[in-house]
C-alpha cells in the first residue's frame, strides 16, 4: 500500500496523526509533513484509518 499527502489541501486539522500516529507526521504547527511511499504492512491499519479522517481529503491511499 502506498499513500500520497496532498500538502496544498491539507489544512492542519491533525486528524491523521490522530489516527495514525506511527505513519503521520505533523510539523509544528499541526500541518502533516510530505509523505509519499509504501506503507509498511503493519501500519495498513493505521494509515486507512488517518486518511478516512481527514476532513480535507488530503490523503490518497493506493493499494
Ligand atoms: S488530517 Fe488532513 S488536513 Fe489534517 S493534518 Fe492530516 S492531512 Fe492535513
Amino acid at each position: 500500500m502506498k499513500i500520497h499527502i496532498d500538502t496544498a489541501k491539507c489544512a492542519g486539522h491533525a486528524q491523521c496523526a490522530a489516527n495514525g500516529p506511527d505513519v503521520y507526521e505533523l510539523d509544528d504547527v499541526g500541518y502533516a509533513l510530505p509523505f509519499d511511499g509504501e506503507v509498511p504492512p503493519h501500519l495498513e491499519q493505521q494509515a486507512r484509518l488517518g486518511a478516512d479522517a481527514c476532513p480535507e481529503r488530503a490523503i490518497t491511499i493506493e493499494d
